[in-house]
């Protein structure tokens, strides 16, 4: 891009920003929540160095990226970019054990601890490295089977397991919602509050991170306890219309 085109893509950015905190703020208050109770990921996965750049510059400070390499890629590109050497990243996306590796370590957030045998991977890699890795439990609350993640049953049943292992701590649970069905996404982001209510006495522990929403469904998940939203395509596409 030129300077230009840089212009009009950070200006656009800019705006799309302060529309998106804007229906954040609106969906917090439909439910008597505080807007500052939930965070704003932007999902730089289909953008390059260069856009997340131009995002920190407008005022985004965390980023999501859903493939390892990728997130290898992206991190390797920052660093020639001093002033975002504070910018967090998390890994939102399905992660292999043989990937663990490349994650470990390097992000703020891992939201998409899929399975017991992950998690033990994840806290093996950690011990022989000396991080312990904040991480949420991703639970296909929907059913849907094209969804990853433990059934609400599974989690159920390795919790204790996974809160045993000593290179991990568990802050709470994250989702995705069936798309294209509002009415769908509202049971499964509040299907995730009630499982993590659940969870949070059986445990003792306060699992306070909900990490659920996207672009086409973030108001409903923030009035239903959201406290992560995760938007890729608003926050980056000129195109995508926000609803
Ligand atoms: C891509 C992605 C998102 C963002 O989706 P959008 O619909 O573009 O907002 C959120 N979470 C995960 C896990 C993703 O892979």
């Amino acid at each position: 891009m030129d300077e230009t085109e840089d212009e009009s893509y950070a200006a656009f950015l800019a705006e799309r920003r302060e529309e998106i905190l804007q229906r954040i703020a609106e969906a917090a208050a439909r439910a008597g929540r505080d807007a500052s109770e939930v965070e704003l990921l932007a999902v730089s996965k289909t953008v390059d160095v260069p856009q997340v750049d131009l995002a920190w510059k407008v005022g985004y400070r965390a980023f999501g990226e859903n493939r390892p390499q990728e997130l290898v890629r992206k991190l390797k590109g920052i660093a020639s970019y001093p002033q975002m050497a504070s910018a967090r990243f998390d890994m939102i996306g399905h992660l292999q054990t043989n990937k663990v590796r490349e994650v470990v370590g390097n992000v703020t957030l891992i939201h998409s601890v899929s399975s017991l045998h992950l998690a033990e991977a994840i806290s093996k890699r950690g011990v022989g490295h000396d991080v312990t890795s904040d991480v949420l439990l991703e639970v296909n609350v929907s059913g849907e089977e094209s969804k990853s993640g433990f059934s609400p049953d599974e989690v159920r049943a390795a919790l204790g397991d996974i809160l045993a292992l000593p290179a991990l701590r568990v802050h709470g649970l994250m989702t995705m919602a069936p798309a294209h069905d509002m009415d769908a996404a509202r049971r499964t982001f509040s299907g995730l509050r009630e499982l993590r209510d659940e969870l949070a006495s059986r445990s003792g522990l306060d699992l306070p991170v909900l990490s659920c929403g996207m672009s086409d469904d973030f108001p409903i998940a923030v009035e239903e306890g959201s406290t992560i939203v995760r938007l890729g395509r608003t926050v980056f596409d000129p195109s995508y219309v926000l609803g």
